[in-house]
């Protein structure tokens, strides 16, 4: 079914960052499609709560990791909503937190699946169909990497720091790519953020709050403060910013 309104396609729609994205985006005037990997009444409750904002939503399982998944949800996406304008490549994990001498293979293993091949799945998978010499419609795409790769991680998880740095480098080079197709490509570096992320990796609820002293804003980030900027690069306001980078921190 064709849809005048604009289509984002969020990965890791679910919960946390992209479940706001998903909220806030269906508000103003997108039409959405929530993928996620396992959760999939968190989806749909998401996919819900979009419709009651008036937009078009589905939720689609898939693991970003998985090339074959990518491409079927994408082909999902297409027969469900339309033509994609605009893919938020947010889906990422941690892995349980440690020094980088006690992280297993299976650890960083998964986290580097998830966060860097699953990252250029999805990046690629957008290019090809956005592109206009492909046909495509021009658009935008936002990978959501971390203040991590700056920073380092240290002591909890030197290995995302690392998967993050290269979603920094893989924004750099498809924005230059991409940058006659059409195609704006940007990224947002949240600093700590109120999610699960933080509680599935350290089994600890009360982990953020113990990094509030360290942020100059002297607070965590709420999910909604890191929406407002991806769909700020989604805008025509941002029509001239590609291969940005936008550290959303609190000023970490
Ligand atoms: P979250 O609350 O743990 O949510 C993660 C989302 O990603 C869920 O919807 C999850 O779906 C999905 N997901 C995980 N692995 C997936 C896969 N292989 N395929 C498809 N979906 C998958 O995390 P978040 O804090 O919102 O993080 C979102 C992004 O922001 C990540 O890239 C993260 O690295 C980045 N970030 C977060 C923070 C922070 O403090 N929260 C800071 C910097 C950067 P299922 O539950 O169905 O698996």
């Amino acid at each position: 079914m064709a849809s005048k309104r604009p289509i984002v396609l969020i990965t890791g729609g679910s919960r946390g960052i992209g479940a706001a994205l998903a909220h806030l985006a269906a508000k103003r005037g997108y039409d959405v499609a929530v993928n996620y990997r396992s959760e999939r009444d968190a989806a749909e409750r998401v996919v819900a709560a979009c419709r009651e904002a008036g937009a078009a939503a589905i939720a689609c399982q898939g693991d970003m990791a998985a090339a074959a998944d990518v491409i079927r949800v994408f082909d999902e996406v297409a027969a469900g909503l339309g033509p994609i304008s605009h893919v938020v490549n947010n889906a990422g994990i941690t892995g349980r937190s440690s020094r980088l001498e006690q992280a297993s293979d299976e650890t960083i293993r998964a986290c580097v699946d998830v966060n860097v091949l699953g990252a250029l799945w999805v990046a690629r998978e957008a290019a090809r169909r956005l592109s206009k010499s492909n046909g495509g419609q021009g658009g935008t795409i936002v990978n959501i990497s971390s203040v991590a790769s700056r920073l380092g991680s240290a002591g909890e998880y030197v290995w995302y720091a690392a998967s993050k740095a290269a979603v920094d480098a893989m924004t750099i080079g498809l924005s230059q790519e991409l940058a006659g197709e059409g195609v704006r490509v940007n990224a947002v570096s949240p600093g700590i953020t109120r999610t699960e992320i933080h509680e599935k990796s350290t089994g600890d609820a009360a982990r953020v709050e113990r990094f509030r002293s360290k942020i100059p804003m002297n607070r965590i980030g709420e999910p909604e403060e890191i929406a407002e900027t991806i769909l700020f690069l989604m805008s025509d306001a941002a029509s001239y910013i590609t291969g940005a980078n936008i550290s959303v921190s609190g000023g970490r």
